[in-house]
C-alpha cells in the first residue's frame, strides 16, 4: 500500500505566521496566553502547550491585568484593543494581514454605508472569531448571512455591500450573491466583494486532483475548524472512501482492505507534523 501526503496540505500562510511568533515570543522567555486557541487543532493546540504558550478565554480576557496577551491570526474586534489598553495589557498581534485588509475594507464600508443609510453584509458564520472580529468594525451592525433563511435580516430597498469572511467557499459567496440579486429591485445600489482568501480557494482544484488519485483519503482536521469541514466534504464528494480523522488513534484498519493507494491531506490549520503522523500511522498497520 502506498501512503502519500497532499503536497498542498499543510498550514496556511496565516497560521504559519501566528504559530511562528508565539514560538519566537516563548523561545525569548516571555509569558505569552492566545486570546482564544491559537489554531483550530487540539494536537497542535496541546503541543503548543507544552512549550510553554498559555490561552484566555475571551470571557476572562476582560480581567486579565499586566500579562502579554497574542491575537490569533482571525483577529479581533478593536474593542478588545481598548480593553487591552485599559488593563494595561500588551498584545502581539499576529492577525493574518489578509484579514486585517478585510477589517479595514469593512470599516471602511461602515462608514459609507452609514452616511447612506446601507447596510454591510458579511458571508460567513455567526459566531466564528474572525466574524466577530469583523462585526466590531461595523458597531456590530453588519447582518451576518450563511444560509438563504438569513436574507430575511436583509433590507433590500437600502444599498447593500457584500464581503466574505476569509474561510467560506468560493462557490457559497457565489451562491448567496445570485440570491440577492434576484431579490433586488432594479434600483437597488448592490456591490459584491469576493474576499475569501486564496490560501482556501486555491487549495480546492489541487484537492479535487489528490482526492481522485487514491483509493481511499484520510482527511486530518480538528473538529472546530470550518476550513477543515468545508474541504473534507470536497473530498468525500469526490472520492466516497473519504475518512475525517482528528488524530492518528481514529484510523479504522477495515477503511484500507484491499486498498492499493491512500491519500492524506488536511486543513489549514493542520500541521504537516500530523500528517506526517497519520501516515506513518496507516503505513505501519
Ligand atoms: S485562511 Fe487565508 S486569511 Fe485566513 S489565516 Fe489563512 S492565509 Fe490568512
Amino acid at each position: 500500500m502506498v501512503v502519500t501526503i497532499d503536497p498542498s496540505a499543510g498550514f496556511c500562510f496565516g497560521v504559519v505566521r501566528a504559530v511562528k511568533t508565539a514560538e519566537n515570543e516563548i523561545l525569548q522567555g516571555r509569558q505569552l496566553s492566545s486570546l482564544g486557541d491559537l489554531v483550530h487543532n487540539e494536537q497542535e493546540v496541546r503541543r503548543l502547550n507544552k512549550i510553554g504558550l498559555r490561552s484566555v478565554t475571551p470571557e476572562k480576557f476582560e480581567n486579565i491585568q499586566n500579562q502579554t496577551i497574542l491575537i490569533r491570526a482571525h483577529g479581533e474586534p478593536p474593542e478588545t484593543f481598548k480593553t487591552a489598553k485599559r488593563n494595561n495589557v500588551t498584545l502581539i498581534d499576529a492577525t493574518c494581514p489578509i484579514v486585517t485588509r478585510l477589517q479595514q475594507r469593512i470599516a471602511e464600508s461602515h462608514v459609507e454605508m452609514k452616511e447612506r443609510g446601507g447596510q454591510v453584509l458579511i458571508y460567513g458564520k455567526q459566531g466564528h472569531p474572525e466574524v466577530t472580529g469583523l462585526l466590531g468594525y461595523t458597531d456590530g451592525e453588519a447582518v451576518v448571512i450563511k444560509e438563504e433563511k438569513d436574507l430575511g435580516n436583509i433590507d433590500f430597498s437600502r444599498p447593500l455591500r457584500l464581503y466574505s469572511q476569509t474561510t467560506m467557499s468560493r462557490e457559497g459567496f457565489e451562491e448567496i450573491k445570485e440570491k440577492i440579486s434576484a431579490l433586488l429591485d432594479g434600483h437597488s445600489d448592490f456591490k459584491a466583494y469576493n474576499t475569501v482568501c486564496g490560501q482556501i480557494s486555491g487549495r480546492v482544484p489541487l484537492l479535487i486532483d489528490f482526492a481522485g488519485q487514491h483509493d481511499v483519503i484520510i482527511f486530518v482536521s480538528g473538529k472546530k475548524s470550518s476550513n477543515g469541514k468545508y474541504l473534507y466534504g470536497i473530498c468525500k464528494e469526490v472520492n466516497p472512501a473519504s475518512y475525517f480523522i482528528s488524530a492518528k488513534d481514529d484510523i479504522n484498519e477495515s477503511w484500507f482492505e484491499n486498498v492499493k493507494t491512500v491519500g492524506v491531506s488536511g486543513a489549514t490549520s493542520t500541521p504537516v507534523w500530523m500528517l506526517e503522523e497519520v501516515a506513518e500511522a496507516i503505513t505501519n498497520k
